[in-house]
């Protein structure tokens, strides 16, 4: 029997396939031919991992002996002699430079043949070991491919990926073909997967209370990611309703998309630049795609989560390269590294911290990890020889974080200087405005800042305290909080007694409920994930901006959320013109029929 259950509408569309579950801890394995050069590298990796995973069975050891003694870690020995294992080693290194192929899947190989062979075996004792094999296994392959359970780009047909949460680097490598979408038990519109998933056009539904216990693989699964709607084993009638669904919305995309070419100018003649968020190179075909005039936030880190090192200057060089030079003559902001909080795992090690998003994170992380950073800085600026680039900082929080970035991109100023390498010397340098804190002293930080942009994920995480990836607390994640409104506000009229250019990067800029707001208070800029841009551009092309004015004046004179949605909805009725009749909320009308939410479920 179908069932239906409601969670977070994370990223727009419809999809229905097959499921494909991802349980906590399962490491998908990926198999990739090598070239002959990458052979010897691939051995080096592998040895590395070894080297890593034998460091942390000793680590785990002491701990073991210190609070259980000798007797209880024994098993550690164990796992360490298997590491050291010729079978295991030696093998795998004949494997990969025999069968070219990358060390994970070679070295998954033998250890499942041998786990396959002890769990045979009628002695108990032997029979037990095939445990330990696989827990060395799973140690060995996470430190292979760091950052989760493997890449999902291996997945050989296309599939809905189920799981309790995705991280960053599992998303940020996924093939789009593969994935129709995703369907999670974590997460909110704006944690870092489901942004991701937006980037992608990949259909998302975030929260889903126990997913993973109430599907199997292989089963069909319906998803409608505009309403937050997932139907577990739809039966025909509903799999109809959802594939029109998705015609109907495939039909809407390629109408806006006729908005593609022409100015986000409102009625009365002020335009607005509209750019995208990118998080990967291939992103900027679909940014310019959908119309977008210029990125207006690079997140570095995705370009490189899910791999074991961070790269030196000449790769980040090449990569922000290429982007640049497809995006000129507009400008590429580009952001440094934004590492920890819920990206971690890769080199400089963040580690898992208690409060990761009020942790060690972003330009904390940089200005710690300096050399790191000005590699980065030195990349960025060669970068600019070749178009328009603007940098920003993320997290910042006061005038001390602000100073001593700007003091390392000095230091690679006069590096490139010495060493005769060109950069442009004009280059903007911005900062995320993310952090109440940075919000509150606005007219301090635009006086050595050249441009500010607001990243209202962040910033309603941290002005309403409630974390942008926890389920359980996302209806209080409200764009339209009247703190919210005023936060935004005071910013821009700050940047602007100053005479900065104020942007928007937080998928704030991607509710349409919010454009007349934002474009009333006198943002500049408003940047999204590339797919959202056509229907932002929809509601500034129908507004005046006078009206945009009243529309901001009167939300802002709220009491309440409530309050602001509804002056919101009052003014952008109708915007969106015959393509989308509810504003905001997209939500599909379900027949009748078929609105069998299962209540006891879906609240526990
Ligand atoms: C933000 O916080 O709004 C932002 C754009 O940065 P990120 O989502 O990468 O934290
Ligand atoms: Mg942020």
């Amino acid at each position: 029997m179908e069932r239906m259950l409601s969670g977070i509408a994370a990223s727009p569309g419809f999809a229905v396939g097959e499921a494909y579950l991802l349980h906590r801890g399962e490491i998908l394995v990926e198999e990739r031919s090598l070239e002959p050069d990458e052979v010897e590298a691939e051995v080096r990796r592998f040895e590395n991992a070894l080297e890593r995973a034998h460091g942390e069975v000793t680590d785990l050891q002491e701990k073991i002996i210190h609070s259980m003694g000798e007797e209880g870690a024994r098993i550690f020995g164990v796992h360490l002699m298997i590491l050291q294992d010729v079978m295991v080693v030696e093998d795998t290194i004949k494997g990969i430079r025999e069968t070219q192929r990358n060390a994970d899947a070679v070295f998954n190989e033998i250890m499942r043949k041998m786990m396959d062979t002890l769990s045979e075996a009628a002695d108990e004792y032997l029979a037990q070991r095939a445990l330990d094999i696989d827990d060395v296994r799973r140690r060995v392959l996470m430190q292979l491919a760091p950052g989760g359970r493997g890449l999902l780009r291996e997945l050989r047909r296309p599939v809905v990926v189920v799981a309790e949460e995705l991280t960053p680097s599992e998303t940020a490598h996924l093939e789009p073909g593969k994935v129709l979408a995703f369907v999670t038990e974590a997460g909110g519109r704006t944690s870092h997967s489901a942004i991701m998933a937006r980037s992608l056009g990949v259909p998302a539904v975030a929260g889903v209370s126990r997913i993973t216990e109430r599907i199997r693989s292989g089963s069909l699964i319906a998803v409608d990611g505009t309403s937050g709607q997932v139907a577990v084993n739809p039966d025909e009638h509903l799999i109809k309703f959802f594939e029109a669904q998705k015609a109907i919305f495939a039909e809407l995309e390629r109408e806006l998309l006729k908005l593609k070419n022409l100015p986000a100018v409102t009625l009365d003649g002020r335009e607005v630049e509209l750019s995208a968020n990118i998080e990967l190179p291939e992103e900027v075909e679909s940014a310019l795609s959908h119309g977008a005039r210029g990125i207006g936030l690079l997140r570095t880190e995705y370009l490189y989560l899910g791999r074991e090192d961070l790269p030196g200057e000449e790769e980040q060089y090449a990569d922000y390269t290429g982007i640049v030079e497809q995006v000129a003559p507009d400008s590429v902001i580009i952001r440094t590294f934004d590492l920890g909080g819920d990206k971690v795992g890769v080199v400089p090690a963040t580690p898992m911290e208690r409060n990761p998003f009020l942790g060690w994170r972003a330009i904390r992380v940089s200005l710690a990890h300096q050399e790191v950073f000005l590699q980065q800085l030195r990349a960025v600026l060669r970068a600019s020889a070749h178009g328009p680039v603007k940098l920003i900082f993320p997290m910042i929080s006061g005038l001390e974080e602000l100073r001593q970035a700007k003091e390392v991109l000095n230091k690679a100023r006069e590096g490139l200087r010495r060493d005769g390498l060109p950069f442009d010397e004009e280059m903007p340098v911005g900062i995320m405005m993310e952090i109440p804190a940075a919000c509150a002293m606005t007219d301090i930080l635009a006086t050595e800042a050249d441009f500010l942009s607001i990243g209202t994920n962040d910033l309603i995480q941290y002005s309403l305290a409630v974390d942008r990836g926890n389920a359980r607390v996302a209806y209080l994640y409200q764009e339209l909080h009247p703190a919210i409104l005023r936060q935004v506000k005071m910013v821009i009229d700050a940047g602007h007694r100053h005479g900065r250019w104020v942007g928007m990067c937080g998928e704030m800029s991607a509710n349409p409920l919010a454009t007349m707001i934002l474009i009333g208070m006198g943002l500049d800029e408003l940047s999204m994930s590339p797919g959202l841009l056509p229907e932002i551009k929809k509601v500034i092309r129908s507004c005046t901006h006078a009206e945009a004015k009243a529309c901001a004046d009167e939300a802002l004179n709220q009491d309440t959320v409530e309050g602001v949605t509804a002056v919101a909805r009052r003014y952008t009725e109708g915007k969106l013109g015959e393509l989308v009749t509810d504003v905001g909320e997209g939500a599909a009308e379900f027949p009748p029929v078929l609105q069998t939410i299962d209540e006891e479920n879906n609240n526990a």
